[in-house]
C-alpha cells in the first residue's frame, strides 16, 4: 500500500546559475565556472541573446555556442550543468521572470553586473559575485578584436571552443562580416 513516509525524497540540491553572451566562450569563462561548480550541486548557464548571430557583437548562433560550451565542459569533465539558450525581450521588469521561465530552479545567481543584481535581487534570489580570471585578454571583445585582425586568438578560449569556430568558418565570418560593414575595425 502507498505509504507517504516511503516516498524519495531527493537531497536539498542548490543550482546557480551564471548568464553571458559568449561570443564566444573564453578560457575567463571556463575558470569562472570551475569555481562556481565547485559551490553548487548544479550550474545552469544562461546562453543570452540567444536570438543574434551574425553581428560584430554577436558573431557566433546560440546552436554554435551551445557546441562550443559543451565540448570545453565535456573535455574538462564537467556534467553538473545545464545549457539554456535565453532570447532578449528587452524589458527589466519581467527580465527575472522570463529567465526563471526557461531554466530548470535555480537558488544562487553570480553576476557582476550591476542591474543584473538588482533585478535578481528584487525577485529574492541570492546574488554572489564573480570572481574575474585575466580580464584584459579572457574577454569576447579581445577575442574578435584577434580574430578580425589575423591574430592568434585560439590560447585564449578551450580547445573545443577554437575547433568549433573552425568548423562552422565562423573566424572567416567575422572577418567578412567586418568588411561588409567598415574597413575599419571599430569593435
Ligand atoms: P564581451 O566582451 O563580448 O562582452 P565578455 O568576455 O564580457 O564578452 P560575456 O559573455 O559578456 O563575455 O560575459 C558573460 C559573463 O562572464 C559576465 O558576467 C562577465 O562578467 C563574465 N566574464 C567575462 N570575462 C570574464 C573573465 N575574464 N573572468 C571572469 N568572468 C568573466
Ligand atoms: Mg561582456
Amino acid at each position: 500500500m502507498f505509504s507517504p513516509s516511503l516516498v524519495y525524497m531527493r537531497r536539498k540540491e542548490v543550482s546557480a546559475l551564471l548568464i553571458g553572451r559568449f561570443q564566444p566562450f573564453h578560457n575567463g569563462h571556463l575558470e569562472v565556472i570551475k569555481t562556481i561548480s565547485g559551490q553548487c550541486d548544479r550550474m545552469i548557464i544562461g546562453i543570452g541573446s540567444a536570438q543574434l548571430s551574425h553581428t560584430f557583437e554577436n558573431p557566433f548562433t546560440a546552436g554554435e555556442r551551445h557546441l562550443m560550451i559543451s565540448r570545453a565542459f565535456h573535455d574538462e569533465g564537467l556534467d553538473n550543468f545545464f545549457l539554456v539558450p535565453i532570447v532578449d525581450i528587452h524589458r527589466y521588469a519581467i527580465w527575472v521572470a522570463h529567465v526563471a521561465s526557461l531554466v530548470p530552479p535555480f537558488q544562487d545567481v553570480y553576476t557582476n553586473n550591476p542591474l543584473t543584481r538588482r533585478l535578481f535581487e528584487e525577485a529574492g534570489y541570492e546574488v554572489r559575485s564573480a570572481p574575474i580570471f585575466n580580464r584584459e585578454v579572457y574577454s569576447g571583445t579581445e577575442i574578435r578584436r584577434r580574430i578580425v585582425n589575423r591574430q592568434e586568438w585560439q590560447s585564449l578560449v578551450p580547445r573545443g571552443v577554437a575547433e568549433t569556430i573552425i568548423e562552422v568558418n565562423g573566424d572567416q565570418r567575422l572577418i567578412d562580416i567586418t568588411k561588409d560593414h567598415s574597413p575599419e575595425v571599430t569593435i
